[in-house]
């Protein structure tokens, strides 16, 4: 066992956690922070963010999650890099567990995020973030002018594609069937948009670049193998998002598609448990928002913890 037992465990360290971290380590809870190897979260793969409010200028995605490390660093944050493994929840203290050591805590607040799905085609990993992206919102206004292709056949992908004819001069959309996921409206709404042409049966075989970034695709007909390749400058995927709860080992409730639920508040199932993020967020899933819930969940973990616990 890892030290005494701590008021707040932060797992996650996107800016919901940051945000979580800097608002408990100011209300002098000494929290621990569980970051992750890959702190920071999905911001760590945007390039520049342009509207978190604050950044007049704009701000790289790694160095704006620098900057709120930093910021909550300065009133006693622990920050440790590590991923935690498993926790249990049926008893207080409650237990984390990371890299074998057990931590024992009073509350905790999940901040794990939501990592997109990403498709795994061959040239994929080397543009990530140069040119392939899966945050229209994040990255569309870089591709001003430009020929984009979206992957996805849900309302993501509509939403997207729809949303990034603003930038783009054409935008083509793929998906793999000729049947959709996505609602009739926000179908008929890309279908029927000038800017985008919508090719079923179409799935990314291959990322084509060069020097200067991503330059297309080859596209696959999933029924017969037949080819064909695209020219496209930017690319978005948007075949879904994954909750990361794993650890959590099903300890606390979610929606059906693994989203943890609030019960009160911010806190989850399991009283004690707080959740803010991306990993509860099903609509709006931006930094800013994300950075408003972990202010919400620090505040009521901290009456929580004045009401039960000191
Ligand atoms: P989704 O509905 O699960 O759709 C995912 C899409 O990606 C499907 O068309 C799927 O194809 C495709 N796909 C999955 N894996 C793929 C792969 N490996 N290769 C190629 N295509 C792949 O996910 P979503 O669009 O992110 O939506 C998730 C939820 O959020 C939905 O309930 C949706 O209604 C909601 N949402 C709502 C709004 C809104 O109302 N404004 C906006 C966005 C999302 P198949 O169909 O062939 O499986």
């Amino acid at each position: 066992m890892s030290g005494s037992i701590r008021n707040v465990i932060i797992i996650g360290s996107g800016p919901a956690g940051y945000t979580a971290g800097l608002y408990t380590s100011r209300a002098m809870l000494e929290p621990l922070m569980f970051a992750g190897y890959m702190s920071g979260g999905q911001l760590m793969l945007t390039s520049d963010v342009e509207n978190f409010p604050g950044y007049p200028q704009g701000i790289g995605g790694p160095e704006m999650m620098m900057h709120l490390r930093e910021q909550a660093e300065r009133f006693g944050l622990e920050v440790q890099d590590r991923n935690v493994e498993r926790v249990d929840l049926s008893n207080r203290p409650f237990k984390v567990y990371s890299e074998g050591e057990e931590y024992l805590t009073h509350s905790i607040i999940v901040s794990t995020g939501a990592e997109s799905i990403w498709l795994g085609a061959e040239g994929e990993e080397a543009q990530k973030g140069r040119g392939i992206s899966t945050c229209a919102t994040c990255d569309g206004a870089f591709f001003k002018d430009e020929e984009i292709l979206v992957v996805g056949g849900g309302d993501s992908a509509m939403e997207e594609a729809t949303f990034l004819t603003r930038f783009a001069s054409k935008v083509t959309l793929v998906h793999r069937r000729d049947v959709f996921r996505a609602s009739q409206v926000m179908y008929e709404r890309a279908a029927n948009h000038e800017k985008i042409e919508i090719k079923t049966f179409r799935q990314v075989k291959q990322w084509l670049s060069d020097d200067s970034g991503l330059t297309g695709a080859i596209l696959e007909d999933p029924r017969d193998g037949t080819t064909e390749d695209i020219a496209v400058t930017g690319a978005f995927i948007a075949i879904g998002h994954k909750p990361i709860t794993g650890f959590l080992d099903g300890q606390l409730d979610t929606d059906d598609e693994g989203y943890l639920l609030h019960s009160e508040h911010t806190m989850t199932s399991v009283p004690g448990v707080f959740a803010a993020g991306d990993v509860v967020d099903t609509r709006y899933k931006q930094a800013i928002t994300a950075a408003g819930l972990g202010c919400q969940a620090a505040i009521d973990c901290e009456r929580w913890l004045e009401d039960n616990v000191h």
